[in-house]
């Protein structure tokens, strides 16, 4: 099973920094969302594929007509925060207001309820794992906020599954779809979501994608634009991140969506036989088991 997903955010949501007045910032900043987002929505159109856009209420406030239309072609509408905060850095508090803005701002436009998300940068740790009591309150049934792997911002390393389970923590039960991974010589990465896919040659991807079971992506539509500004104040590490091959990851894209079968979490929910899913518990120290 292959999943297709989207983080809806513009060139200047690059996780860095975070000022108080970081909001004056982004609106000061040139839009590019739909450069990206038209070249998405193409591909998936022509291939008819389905996909699941997990977008920032920032962006659904400033481009309503774009999340409209991403509805309005069948693409499921998810969170991805309102103003992408990793969540470890928020009171649960704070998140829980930030994350309900962001739905009820996907809401208005939409008229559907929002169920799925993924938390900014993948930014569920061992140490705010009371995410989740706040993903229930909000009526989020399917995550995709855990990379079981060693990353800047994000990184859960002790939740080892790379497929989707049944995660349970505190008396209730999610979905949850962690990052997909590969191992080699011990390392675990990944080689299907934004920098990692535009550094991997092709020929490494497909072999990886071709021999897995289950298969998750994340892009974002400034993967696929080249033009692009560079954001200032970037570390070294994160400029090479960011802006490493951003020409060729379009064609590489294409061809991804062209040799395989891709599908968005509704469609994957209804395959998977969540009766015999894998079962992980959480507990409030973070502990998996
Ligand atoms: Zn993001």
């Amino acid at each position: 099973m292959n999943i297709l997903t989207f983080d809806i955010e513009d060139w200047y949501h690059i996780l860095h920094k975070y000022p108080s007045d970081i909001l004056e910032k982004w609106n000061a900043y040139e839009d590019r969302i739909h450069i990206g987002t038209d070249k998405i929505l193409e591909v998936l159109l022509e291939n008819n594929v389905k996909a699941t856009f997990f977008i920032l209420g920032y962006i659904a406030e400033k481009h309503p007509q774009i999340i409209k239309k991403i509805h309005d072609y069948g693409f499921e509408i998810a969170a991805h925060s309102d103003m992408h905060k990793v969540a470890y850095q928020q009171s649960p508090k704070e998140y829980k207001t930030d994350l309900e803005t962001c739905i009820k701002r996907l809401e208005d436009i939409t008229s559907e309820k929002v169920v799925s998300y993924r938390a900014p940068g993948f930014s569920v740790r061992k140490e705010n794992v009371w995410v989740f009591d706040v993903l229930k309150e909000l009526g989020i049934k399917y995550d995709a906020s855990i990379f079981p792997a060693v990353r800047d911002d994000g990184g859960f390393i002790n939740f080892t599954e790379s497929r989707p389970v049944k995660l349970k923590f505190n008396k209730h039960e999610i979905k949850e779809f962690p990052m997909s991974m590969s191992s080699f010589l011990g390392n675990r990465f990944t080689t299907t979501g934004g920098g990692y896919f535009r550094f991997f040659p092709y020929s490494l991807i497909r072999i990886l994608v071709k021999k897995s079971d289950y298969t998750m992506t994340y892009f974002h539509p400034r993967d696929f634009d080249p033009n692009q500004p560079m954001l200032e104040g970037l570390s070294l590490k994160r400029k090479f991140k960011s802006y490493y091959n951003l020409s060729g990851a379009f064609t590489k894209f294409k061809k991804l969506i062209k040799e395989f079968n891709f599908i968005d979490i509704r469609q994957a929910d209804k395959l998977i036989d969540w009766e015999r899913a894998p079962i992980v518990n959480i507990d409030k120290e973070g502990n998996v088991f």
